[in-house]
Parts: C-alpha cells; sequence; structure tokens
C-alpha cells in the first residue's frame, strides 16, 4: 500500500471515530430533544411543501360553530352553552336526511342541578339515533378535584399484543371529565378527543386509543373508523408497531402509540358549513339543502370560533380548528395515509452513504469548484428525495442527522484534502531539492544554501565552513568494478557522510562523484575536525559492491571558511576547490584546510 493510500485509510479512520461521537452524543437528551425538535420542523416544511398534491375525502363535512353562529347563538339564547334542546333538535333535523355519523366535538358534560327539559330531549335524540357520537374527554385532575369516575363496559376496547399504549406515559390518564350519566345509560358510543401537542405547540401526532385504569378506550375518530369500517372493537391488535384495524386498514404509530397524521391542507379543506345556516335549513324545512350537504356524510360537529378556543397549531396551520384534526385523522384512517417515520437507525445508515458520497467526491475531484458543486447537488437530491418520499411513499426520511453528518463530512474532508496536498507538496518540494541517487541535497539546493550563508554571515558576523570531497581515482573504480558497484559506492559515501555531520549541516552532491558538505556556524578549526571525521570513517569503511564483494575508497577533501578565506560564494568554493586541488596533488587521501598563495 502507498503512502497516499494509507493517509486516505487514516483519515477515513478519524471520520468515522468523528460520527461516532456524534451518534454518541445523539444519545443524550437534550441533544436528541434538539435534533428532533428541528427534525419536526422539515417535516412540517415537506407537509407544505406537498400539500397542493393532496386530496381529501369529501364524504367528512363540518358543521362549524363559527364566529357568525356564536354571534346568531348569543342573540337567541344569550348564552353560549345553548340549552341543550338545540343539539336534540338538530340531530332531530339531520336524521331527516340520513347522514352516516353525527359526531359531536363537544362535551356535554353533568348538569348542575336537575335534569332540565333540553338535557332530556338530547337524551331522547341520542338513545334514538344510533349513528350519534359523542364525546369524552381524559385528564390527570388529581382526585381531590374529582373523583376518578368507573367508565361503563360499553366504552372500551379490547387489544392485543400491546407493548406501546399501555407503556406510554403520554396516553395513559389518571381521570375523566365525564358525560351526563342519563347519556352513558342511553349509548355507548362514546370516543375520546384528547389531543397532544409537541415542545412547540403544534399537533402532528394523534392517538388512535388511550389507557384509563388498565383499560383501552378509542378516540372518537377511532370509533367513528371501526364502525364505518364495520370492525368488531373486541378484535383490535397491534402488530409491528401497527394497530390492526382490518386487512386494509392499520394504523402506524410511533415508539410512543401515536400516528402521525398526514394533513391534507390549511384550515376550511374540509367543508364547513356554519351551524346558524344548518338551524335555519332545519326550521325552514330546506329538505334540498340538507340533502346534498348531509345525505350519507359524516359530520364532524364542533367549533370553529375563535372565542371558544378551540383552535391549534398544526404543522400546515397555525389556525386549524380542533374538530378538523378528527377529520383529518379520520381521513387518514379510511385512505391509511398515515405517515411512518423511519427509525434513528436508518437516519444513521442514511447518513453514513451521504458521507461517503460527499467525502468521495470532495478527495476525488481536484477542482474546489467541483467538488463543492457535487456536495451540493448531493445534498440538494437528497432533500428532494426526502419530499418525494413523503408525497408518494409517506415516508418520513430524517433530514437532520443526515445534514450535520454531510457538514462535518464536508469540512472534515476538505480538511484532509488539504493536509494530502499540503503532503504532497512537502514531497514534491522534497524531490525538487534532492539528488535521486544518493539522496543528498542537490547543487541547485546548494547554491542556495551557500548563498544563505553568505547573507548570514555578513548580516549577523560569526562563520561558516564549506567542505569539498572528490573520489580518489573513481574513473578506475569504474573501470575495474563498473559503473553500477560505483553507483553503489556513491551511496554509501553520502551515507558515511550523513552519518558524521549534525542535522543542522547540509550534505549535497556537487556533481559526478563530487560531494560536498556546508557547516553552519562553524568556523575553520571544527570545520577541519569534521572533515577529516568524514575523510577517515570513509578510509575505513569497507564498501559494498554490486556482485557483494567490498572494496576500499579514500577521498581527498579541500576545506573553505568564511570570513578566513573569503566573502563571497565564489571565493568560497574557488578556495575549496584549490585546497582539494592541492589534497590530489599531494598525494591523494587527505584533508587540506590551507595552501600558500602564489
Ligand atoms: P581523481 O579524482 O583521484 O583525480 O581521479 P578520478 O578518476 O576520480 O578523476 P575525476 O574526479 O576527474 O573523475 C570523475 C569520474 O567519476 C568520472 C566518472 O567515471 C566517475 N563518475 C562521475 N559521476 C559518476 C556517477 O554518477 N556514477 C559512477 N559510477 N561514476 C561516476
Ligand atoms: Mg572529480
Ligand atoms: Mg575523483
Amino acid at each position: 500500500m502507498n503512502k497516499k493510500k494509507f493517509d486516505f485509510f487514516i483519515y477515513a479512520f478519524i471520520f468515522v471515530f468523528v460520527f461516532a461521537a456524534i451518534i454518541y452524543a445523539g444519545k443524550f437528551y437534550a441533544f436528541g430533544k434538539f435534533v428532533m425538535g428541528v427534525e419536526c420542523k422539515t417535516f412540517d416544511i415537506r407537509q407544505n411543501i406537498i400539500l397542493p398534491h393532496k386530496k381529501n375525502n369529501s364524504d367528512i363535512v363540518i358543521i362549524s360553530v363559527d364566529d357568525p353562529s356564536y354571534e346568531y347563538i348569543v342573540e337567541k339564547f344569550g348564552t353560549w352553552p345553548v340549552p341543550r334542546d338545540f343539539w336534540a333538535n338538530l340531530i332531530k333535523g339531520l336524521e331527516v336526511v340520513n347522514p352516516k355519523f353525527i359526531a359531536f366535538d363537544l362535551l356535554f358534560t353533568k348538569h348542575l342541578n336537575a335534569l332540565e327539559k333540553g338535557d332530556k330531549e338530547l337524551i331522547e335524540a341520542v338513545r334514538n339515533n344510533k349513528n350519534v357520537y359523542l364525546s369524552m374527554n381524559f385528564d390527570n385532575y388529581p382526585k381531590e378535584i374529582r373523583i376518578p369516575p368507573v367508565l361503563n363496559d360499553n366504552l372500551k376496547v379490547e387489544l392485543k399484543n400491546d407493548n406501546i399504549i399501555k407503556k406510554s406515559p403520554i396516553l395513559t390518564f389518571t381521570n375523566c371529565r365525564n358525560a351526563m350519566n342519563e347519556l352513558l345509560d342511553v349509548t355507548s358510543n362514546f370516543g375520546f378527543i384528547n389531543v397532544t401537542r409537541d415542545d412547540d405547540g403544534i399537533i402532528r401526532y394523534i392517538a388512535p386509543l388511550f389507557y384509563y385504569k388498565n383499560n383501552y378506550y378509542p378516540n372518537l375518530t377511532t370509533l367513528i373508523a371501526l364502525k364505518y369500517l364495520d370492525i368488531d372493537p373486541s378484535k383490535l391488535e397491534i402488530k409491528n408497531n401497527k394497530l390492526i384495524l382490518d386487512q386494509g386498514h392499520q394504523i402506524p404509530l410511533n415508539p410512543d402509540g401515536r400516528a402521525i397524521v398526514n394533513w391534507y391542507g390549511k384550515e376550511g379543506t374540509f367543508e364547513h358549513i356554519s351551524l346558524w345556516e344548518v338551524n335555519d335549513a332545519i326550521k325552514n324545512n330546506d329538505i334540498d339543502f340538507l340533502k346534498k350537504k348531509f345525505e350519507n356524510k359524516i359530520i364532524y360537529i364542533g367549533t370553529t370560533v375563535t372565542a371558544l378556543s378551540d383552535i391549534k397549531s398544526t404543522p400546515v396551520s397555525f389556525m386549524y380548528p380542533g374538530v378538523e384534526t378528527h377529520a383529518t385523522f379520520l381521513n387518514n384512517i379510511l385512505d391509511n395515509n398515515f405517515i411512518v417515520h423511519f427509525s434513528y437507525r436508518a437516519d444513521l445508515f442514511i447518513s453514513v452513504l451521504l458521507c461517503f458520497l460527499i467525502g468521495f467526491c470532495i478527495l476525488k475531484f481536484d477542482s474546489v469548484v467541483y467538488s463543492v458543486f457535487s456536495s451540493i447537488a448531493i445534498v440538494v437530491a437528497y432533500l428532494i428525495i426526502t419530499v418525494l418520499a413523503m408525497e408518494f411513499f409517506n415516508v418520513w426520511l430524517g433530514i437532520v442527522l443526515p445534514m450535520v453528518a454531510a457538514t462535518i463530512i464536508f469540512i472534515a474532508a476538505y480538511i484532509t484534502k488539504y493536509l494530502l496536498k499540503s503532503k504532497d507538496y512537502e514531497h514534491t518540494y522534497k524531490l525538487a531539492v534532492t539528488d535521486g541517487l544518493t539522496e543528498l541535497y542537490n547543487h541547485r539546493y546548494f547554491q542556495e544554501q551557500m548563498i544563505m550563508n553568505v547573507e548570514n554571515v555578513v548580516r549577523y558576523g560569526g562563520c561558516f565552513s564549506l567542505i569539498l570531497i572528490d573520489i580518489d581515482f573513481f574513473k578506475k573504480f569504474n573501470d575495474k568494478h563498473g559503473h553500477q558497484s560505483g553507483d553503489a559506492v556513491l551511496r554509501q559515501v553520502a551515507q558515511t557522510i550523513k552519518k558524521n555531520i549534525r542535522t543542522s549541516d547540509i550534505a549535497c552532491r556537487y556533481g559526478g562523484e563530487e560531494m560536498s558538505i556546508i557547516l553552519t556556524n562553524t568556523c575553520k578549526e571544527d570545520a577541519i575536525i569534521v572533515a577529516k571525521k568524514v575523510w577517515s570513517a570513509v578510509r575505513e569503511r569497507k564498501f559494498e559492491l554490486a556482485d557483494g564483494n567490498k572494496a576500499n575508497v579514500t577521498i581527498s577533501v579541500g576545506v573553505a571558511s568564511m570570513p578566513e578565506n573569503g566573502d563571497s560564494v565564489e571565493d568560497l568554493i574557488e578556495y575549496s576547490d584549490k585546497c582539494l586541488y592541492k589534497a590530489k596533488q599531494d598525494g591523494r587521501d587527505r584533508v587540506i584546510g590551507e595552501f600558500e598563495q602564489s
């Protein structure tokens, strides 16, 4: 494996390590909560993007106590809530045109004193019309405020294989706001209308079932769906994190037992008919109008008037009537249209995949524009995929974790790329100043260093020395042992030189079989000592030849120092060259540091 590849693997290992650290941090509550909070916002944005492509079920309609209806009621009855015979008359009037269901998202809680005439009429109307559905509300009030009521057996549903709802603290309640006992006596069509909000106040999830006093109770809408689909409420079961209603209708549940609602539109997507209009039509016996609006329809009755404050925030609107969330939930059940959020593990898998792609692009493309552009393209492509996945497959793919991972990998990959490049540069520079055969510095570097040393001494004083080395009778050596052995000896002489000098000294190949040593901050006397050390080391060494035999070589050495022997690069080279010449003249195999100038 070459060095570059090795580096690459080291950095890949660092990525994985950093990534693992992030995942570990993700397990901490605050961080996880933060990620989930932002993730929910991305869900909201996606829901709004795909909104125009959705169509709601037009069989679900809403009779709304809207602002004009509220005024109409206050005008007529002087107060809200209205006497209950008003609702009795509404039921009777609507039943004429055979609606499928009439569901009240209003609470008929205990009467305060004796049963009034209105209460009795409502009870009669409910008794006589089995398609009327009423609601109650769980809460966690202490028993000092209200003794938790025992609910009739006929209100509960049976659930097999539950390991989600029973364990979910947000779906388990300790108290209940009861309806009038007399109403409970005449019907079991009671569902619960509790909603749960996220930390940011937005309703994204709706629970199909609740848990109270060791029994399961249905959401008002779940109850209506069961009736609509003709499903026995004692045959419910949870399988693979889904509440199974029947073959075609299953509600996927989050680990907390709630379903992720797919929203169909802003407020008013489901048809709203004002209560006052309905009431007028009934009074005037306007059967055509009632037929057109309500025949075979599922009717939810609820308040949309701001004064009664049943206004909720949802991903698609901050002014969403509570009653319309029920309609939306029912629509989700009937169309099997819930969103499924893939697990944390799936998000991790996607993150790793994105990291791999982005890391690859950045390290692969040399051009910054290319690598940045391809990274952005990958991220954008993924974001588009998440929207399409939600639109066509009802799947909520994580965005935050993959984006955090992508950002980190982007930065890390760039740092790596920079490090690899600078290493590359170092490598190139080294090649540029090194002699290939001996691995000493080359002539160019020698010249540069000579100039620097001369300048240093000129500027700061002190001294420096130059040693010139020439191998004796090397021509003959080549002739005798061959060029290969000559090269081998050159390499070994270079090694010997390096071994016998300090790291601050610079050994170069001057040319051919000549080498030089620049001794920074070294004066003549010490330079001679170094030269002699090198000279005797070469002399003593047995050099290995190409054929495995050994041989001796000797060197002749000339030494010059600044300022003693000159004050320019040329002077010093000339002086040391003359010393070297004298060494040759005197019989070679020696160190010469001075000669008599003629
Ligand atoms: P002396 O220096 O003692 O006067 O004799 P010499 O034979 O060494 O003479 P000189 O320094 O002029 O010879 C240079 C020879 O060194 C010529 C060539 O055969 C040999 N030589 C130069 N560069 C290389 C090299 O890179 N490899 C090998 N094998 N030989 C080289
Ligand atoms: Mg020579
Ligand atoms: Mg020579």
